[in-house]
């Protein structure tokens, strides 16, 4: 680093109340602040513009006009690719309409990378607005400092000043690799250098600091954590639950839909319902595929779109938040476990048996019919007395010449995607058709 951290961080204070003070940035928080308050009736009116924008609009979804909202098709990564151009809305000329877009991309862990169109006045105003509820429920402070440990690109500066949805210096920190040089010099330069009001990233990631902080004795006291939805083990919640004093919440985003839904106390995941409107489809023993419809998606309707992730039953809260809930979050449909004859096991069960047994940060890997690889980071506790006893009880479970058992991959060998996300489970088998079996340990 060319800079000091404190001066950059106090360089950044300065060029955030600057940037507070513009204008255009106050019209833009009068405008998120609006949004803010959850609105089932602007929500019902923002489906009927998305439909009706949908069958004038949009080339893909001409055919549909007069239909109700559950006559529209649902719509899979594969559809979304093959149709990109059908589902950009158009002016009667056959133009696409003015605003300034922008075009999202996925990380393409499940295969494919998927891209969608969106713009400021849209898009990205939802999300602000929903990131400001967010921070509203959480009681986070007006301004402040925020460790961002998400997903970066490659020339993302180690601070920069955000003015919106509320003024905040953030901290841009990529995951902690004790192996990369640079990476360690980051870290050395800025955690526990100066307060932090608030901590956000992926699971993993978040855990990994929490650790980092724990072995050096750093203290951190933001008001909060916000994790990006990525499993998070029960274990891996107390390590940074106990490391940062204060408490988790999960966050449910995607990159077609934005900031989707999150934890309440209850640890019950709310659906932002009023932005995003979630139904939860192929109901089967209690979980669902997740279809989400971004109601603010008129440059490019995001109707009915399959995710790939799964949810437990939905539930009446008594927590007192709005928005549907659901029991749990489970994370990416079809990662399931290929056992020796062939045959496929749901992971949930070895997942909260892992978590069971302490270890706080782990990814499973199989490359090879009736075994899984599991690899934990190089500092962490070491799972070989886990893995033996977990091992006989799941040797105990299987018929002969059936399941699977756990080897130990070489420490911090994670898997992980192209644009550094943490997948809990890589699986480079294909999975055969059939049913899945579960509660096998
Ligand atoms: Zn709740």
């Amino acid at each position: 680093m060319t800079v000091e951290p404190a001066q950059a961080l106090e360089d950044r204070r300065t060029e955030l109340a600057q940037l507070s003070a513009v204008p255009r940035v106050q019209r833009k928080r009068a405008r998120i602040d609006r949004m803010v308050p959850f609105d089932t009736e602007q929500g019902r009116q923002r489906l009927a513009e998305l439909l009706r924008t949908a069958v004038e609009r949009v080339p893909y979804y001409r055919a549909f006009a007069g239909a109700g909202f559950a006559d529209f098709p649902v719509m899979g990564k594969t559809e979304l690719r093959a149709h990109f151009a059908d589902l950009i809305s158009r002016d009667p000329t056959g133009e696409i309409g003015n605003g300034r877009f922008f075009l999202n991309q996925t990380s393409g862990s499940t295969g494919q990378p998927v891209r969608s169109l969106t713009t400021t006045s849209t898009g990205g105003m939802a999300n602000a607005a929903l990131h400001e509820r967010l921070n509203r429920q959480l009681g986070f402070p007006e301004s402040g400092t925020v460790l961002n440990l998400g997903l970066l690109y490659p020339d993302t500066p180690l601070f920069e000043a955000v003015p919106l949805p509320r003024p905040y210096v953030k901290c841009n920190l990529r995951g902690f690799d004790p192996t990369s040089p640079s990476v360690v010099a980051d870290y050395e330069a800025v955690v526990g250098r100066f307060p932090v009001d608030k901590i956000t990233g992926s699971s993993s990631r978040v855990i990994a600091l929490a650790r980092y902080c724990a072995e050096r004795g750093i203290r951190l006291r933001p008001h909060g954590v916000v994790a990006s939805y990525e499993h998070m083990p029960d274990s891996g919640r107390q390590v940074v639950e106990s490391t940062f004093g204060c408490r988790v919440t999960m966050l449910y985003m995607t990159s077609e839909t934005g900031y989707s839904a999150w934890e309440c106390p209850e640890r019950r995941m709310h659906f932002q319902d009023d932005f995003v409107l979630p139904e939860f489809l192929n109901e089967e023993a209690g979980v669902s595929d997740i279809a989400l419809s971004s109601l603010t998606s008129t440059p490019m309707p995001i109707l009915r779109y399959v995710t790939g992730d799964r949810a437990g039953p939905v539930v009446s809260c008594g927590c007192g938040l709005p928005g549907t809930a659901v029991e749990s979050l489970l994370g990416r449909a079809k990662t399931g476990f290929v056992g020796l004859a062939g045959e496929i096991y749901a992971p949930w069960a070895l997942l909260a048996a892992l978590s069971a047994a302490g270890l706080p940060d782990f990814q499973l890997v199989q490359e090879e019919a009736g075994w899984l690889d599991l690899v934990v980071p190089s500092a962490g506790p070491r799972p070989a007395e886990v893995l033996t006893d977990l091992n006989t009880r799941l040797r105990a479970a299987f018929q002969p010449r059936e399941g699977f058992q756990l080897r130990v991959r070489a420490a911090g060998g994670f898997v992980l995607t192209d644009t550094g996300k943490r997948n809990p489970i890589v699986q480079r088998l294909a999975l055969p058709a059939g049913p899945e079996r579960s509660g096998y340990v």
